[in-house]
């Protein structure tokens, strides 16, 4: 993804949206060209008349930011399935041992397992839901 030469910071839909300068084309964020002295392209010195969204990188950027949520989407599933097949394959392990050893313990470790998984799923949907 670009890059704003001002700030440094990827381009974003939201908080740094690309502008580009009418004369060179140069892109940067709003809020960084809103703070420049005067109207001179921060790279190639050239003076500029007005500036307008760059709708093209702008929609590059809402499509990677969605890649970003499918990916993340099919992390969770992929989380999911690692919960269930983990469960799945180790719950007769672990009421097996229940025999051997205190329920208390078998019940304390499957419960912990359980609420990592939780802690991962919750962070991931957090993540998600953030933007
Ligand atoms: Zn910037
Ligand atoms: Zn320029």
């Amino acid at each position: 993804m670009e890059i704003c030469a001002i700030c440094y910071n990827l381009f974003n839909h939201s908080t740094h949206r690309p502008f580009s300068l009418n004369q060179c084309g140069h892109s940067f964020c709003y809020v960084c060209l809103k703070k420049l002295p005067k109207k001179e392209c921060p790279l190639c010195k050239q003076i500029f008349q007005r500036i307008n969204l760059n709708k093209q990188a702008l929609e590059l950027i809402i499509m990677s930011e969605f890649d970003i949520k499918i990916k993340k989407l099919k992390n969770l599933t992929k989380t999911l399935e690692e919960a269930f097949t983990y469960i799945s394959l180790n719950i007769d392990d672990e009421i097996e041992q229940i025999n051997a050893e205190t329920n208390e313990v078998i019940l304390e470790n499957l419960l912990n397992k359980l609420i990592f998984f939780k802690q991962n799923l919750d962070s991931i949907f957090t993540e998600i839901l953030e933007k």
